[in-house]
């Protein structure tokens, strides 16, 4: 209810109209919301702006070959409809979730790798800003406690698994892992790996961990779909000036990030081995074009649609008993005086 008045509020109608949706529970939308044909129809207008950025078997992966500022052709003039593609986006994964949760059986894992600045927490917002939040979980995950160091690297993402019929979102997660700790091997050092652990093949081998563990959540029904928000070195300083400049934004930054930036290329190295190791047909690696927001969200949402689509969701069907005790109860209902 409450959701549907704030569809309503955002869908443009008269203040009649949104009076007349509160009384009676639901908004009386002027633009129809993608249902049955109409879902297929969306799905298939957002899918052209996902798919050639999924990178799936990754093996001849290379990230020069994908432009941070890439948009599709899309000229800033075509804005308007780059929004509008993403508010159908938005639409369409709120339907898609709706039944997701309702059927109870599968869930969707999203994973969230970049650096910093490239705009990670907007896309989560923008993209999930129609969903139902009980049926979402998000999790971030910051240089490890004592606690989280006294286990192995998954350990703290898998107890933050979403539950099936949820949609769960990483912001940063065990890829970490083979990141930061692999641009700063200190990390290893400093941590409670016993000492003959550490060695040359470390990497490899958790490579090989992650994607046996990611075979293991999909052969479990947990969706996994991972996005690297490619962001340029240069669109970077500028947003960072700007967290500089505008008091506003202050908080969002750090000294830490601007020495991060020193390790640039170490990164880019991380980050390209990491999906040529671990971009699977399964669970691929999407490679988003990250210096235009806008044209980031509308590739994430159009991703999670089609990704949600695939599942071949359905509502619950009730059988025959149900079924007759709804009617029973239906005859009662009608009947009270
Ligand atoms: P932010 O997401 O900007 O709040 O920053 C979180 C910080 O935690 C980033 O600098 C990450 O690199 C760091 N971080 C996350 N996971 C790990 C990890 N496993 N080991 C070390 N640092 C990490
Ligand atoms: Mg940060």
């Amino acid at each position: 209810m409450l959701l549907d008045l704030k569809l309503a509020a955002r869908s443009g109608l008269s203040r009649e109209e949104r009076a007349m949706a509160r009384k009676s529970g639901k908004p009386k939308s002027r633009r129809k919301r993608p249902s049955g044909m109409d879902l297929e129809k969306a799905v298939k207008k957002t899918r052209k702006f996902s798919r050639p950025y999924a990178v799936g078997d990754g093996r001849k992966f290379r990230l020069k070959d994908v432009d941070p500022a890439d948009t599709a052709g899309f000229g800033s003039e075509a804005k308007p409809a780059a929004r509008e593609a993403l508010q159908i986006g938005v639409e369409t994964l709120a339907k898609l979730q709706d039944i997701l949760y309702a059927q109870d059986r599968w869930s969707l894992l999203l994973i969230f790798q970049a650096m910093d600045a490239a705009g990670k927490d907007g896309a989560i917002k923008h993209v999930m800003s129609g969903v139902n939040p009980q049926g979402c979980q998000v999790a971030s995950f910051k240089a490890p406690s004592s606690e989280e160091l006294d286990h192995d690297f998954l350990w703290r993402c898998n107890k933050q698994l979403p539950e099936r019929g949820r949609i769960g979102i990483f912001n940063r997660s065990y890829y970490e892992d083979v990141l930061v700790v692999k641009v700063h091997q200190e990390l290893l050092e400093g941590s409670k790996l016993p000492r003959r652990l550490i060695k040359k093949n470390i990497w490899e081998n958790r490579y090989r961990d992650i994607r046996s563990y990611e075979r293991f959540l999909a052969n479990n029904g947990v969706v996994v779909r991972k996005f690297f928000l490619h962001v340029s070195r240069e669109e970077q300083k500028r947003r960072f000036l700007e967290r500089i400049e505008n008091p506003d934004k202050n908080w969002k930054f750090s000294a830490s990030d601007a020495k991060e930036r020193e390790c640039w290329k170490d990164y880019m190295r991380a980050y390209e081995d990491m999906i040529r190791q671990t971009s699977t047909e399964e669970s691929p690696w999407y490679v988003v074009p990250a210096d235009n927001k806008w044209f980031t969200r509308l590739v994430v949402a159009a991703a999670v649609v089609d990704t949600l689509h695939s599942l071949g969701l359905g509502y619950p069907k009730m059988g025959p008993e149900k079924i007759r005790e709804l009617a029973e109860v239906k005859k009662a209902l009608l009947a009270e005086k």
